[in-house]
């Protein structure tokens, strides 16, 4: 048995000084029963906890690190870049250059404002396209995370396409009357929803494949069919691409689908593990912002010199190749769990875009929320810790999707394989 002494005296300590010993509630473990894991170190796809355990790592730091721990081509740029100074709150040439590869990556990205986190990114969004169209309403999906602000932490009301709910104490109910939520993949529900609202709606916003509520991509033609949709009521589409954005492909889950929102938020991979989110779009609609136009969105460190290097790095170094070799990686891993599920006669659904996969343990597939909801999570958690055991680090949710860098090897994948194996017999 692994011993995880040192994290559960860290976590004695945190619960006292962090609410719930924790700076984001996720890391408190609290859906897989255990104690949160303090980690020390990373390199590559290995990380190492302050006792000394090692492990696979598959949370990437929640998908930015696409190129795994410590990436020379990162760190050594960082150290340099870091000697010259951390901040200035003036421009640097690194953030043209960092906009430069996303304007020419993201197919709908003409134009980029570089914020500090995917909330940011996303808030930002949804005050542009509502001081763009004038409409206060949003509509977005139910089991989509888009970040914490008050327009987007709205979980549905009762029957189809009623107004929102607060999903939290703090967000006014005078917020949460502007947001509309209807089912993932539900087209007729978006229709509903338009005939209702549809000249007060401002923006759809969506994750192109859903990565919050475990992997779940879009059915086929849905996303083109919420672009007709949108652009016959005048309304945006936005894509919050903080999860899929550089992570699914080259051009990101919009150049996969072949399908162009008006305005796209990133984060994550953007950022290399700095903090960075951005939101980007068509010129005239990018162009509303301060200071040439007048909505208004600021930041003391956006674009900051390190946050740009690390996510220049990054996306340097993922090149079209890059990504053809992560998706093999991929493939192996997925192929040797769909194996062993069959062997072990587990119900195992497999959701998958680019590198981001969702195993979900449940009979039936897995197209929105209600169906990821009826996943079986006390499996889950009997997983969870085995893998644990194993030596392979799991984001601890049955409904967070699992991340593969370019450092990931084969033979980590077969570890990994062979680790589930192990779980899947206990079942
Ligand atoms: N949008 C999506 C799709 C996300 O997955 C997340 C975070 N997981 C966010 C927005 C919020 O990003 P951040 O945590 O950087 O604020």
């Amino acid at each position: 048995m692994r011993n995880f002494e040192k994290s559960v005296d860290a976590y004695k300590e945190a619960v006292d000084l962090l609410p719930g010993g924790v700076n984001s509630p996720v890391r408190a473990f609290k859906s897989v029963n255990m104690n949160p894991i303090f980690m020390e170190s990373g390199k590559g796809s290995k990380i190492t906890d302050i006792d000394g355990n090692d492990y696979i790592d598959y949370v990437l730091s929640w998908g930015p690190l696409i190129l795994g721990h410590a990436d020379p081509r990162v760190v050594e740029k960082l150290k340099e870049v870091t000697e010259k100074g951390t901040s200035f709150g003036a421009p640097t040439i690194m953030e043209n250059k960092l906009a430069e590869l996303v304007i020419e990556r993201v197919p709908s990205i003409e134009m980029v404002r570089m914020v500090n986190s995917g909330t940011e990114a996303t808030m930002s969004a949804l005050r542009l396209a509502r001081g763009y169209t004038g409409r206060d309403k949003i509509l977005k999906f139910e089991g989509n995370y888009h970040g914490h602000g008050d327009s987007l932490l709205i979980k549905a009301g009762s029957g189809v396409a009623t107004l929102g709910l607060p999903d939290s104490p703090g967000v006014p109910s005078s917020v949460a009357q502007h947001t509309i939520t209807v089912p993932y993949n539900d087209l007729e529900s978006v229709r509903y929803a338009f005939e209702q609202f549809g000249d007060e709606i401002a923006a759809v916003i969506i994750e192109p494949v859903s990565g919050n509520m475990g992997v779940v991509p879009p059915k086929a033609n849905f996303l083109q069919s919420l672009r007709e949709i949108t652009e016959q009521n005048d309304s945006l589409l936005i894509f919050d691409e903080v999860m899929t954005g550089f992570r699914v492909g080259y051009h990101s889950a919009q150049g996969h689908f072949g399908v162009t929102p008006d305005l796209t938020c990133l984060g994550k991979v953007i950022g290399g593990g700095l903090p960075v989110g951005a939101y980007g779009g068509k010129r005239k609609i990018m162009e509303k912002m301060a200071p040439t136009g007048n909505i208004y969105q600021a930041g003391t460190l956006s674009g900051n010199p390190l946050a740009m290097t690390a996510g220049y790095q990054t996306l340097l170094a993922m090149d079209q190749e890059a990504y053809e070799d992560l998706n093999k990686k991929v493939d192996r891993l997925i192929e040797g769990y769909q194996k062993a599920a069959q062997e072990f006669d587990v119900d195992l659904q497999v959701n998958r875009a680019g590198s981001m996969v969702g195993f979900f343990f449940n009979a039936e597939p897995v197209v929105d929320y209600e169906t990821a909801s009826n996943s079986n999570v006390d499996q889950f958690a009997s997983y969870y810790r085995t893998m644990i055991e194993e030596g392979i680090f799991l984001p601890p949710s049955q409904f967070e999707g699992v991340f593969l860098s370019a450092a990931h090897t084969n033979e980590d994948i077969d570890r990994t394989i062979a680790a589930a194996r192990v779980a899947f017999e206990k079942f």
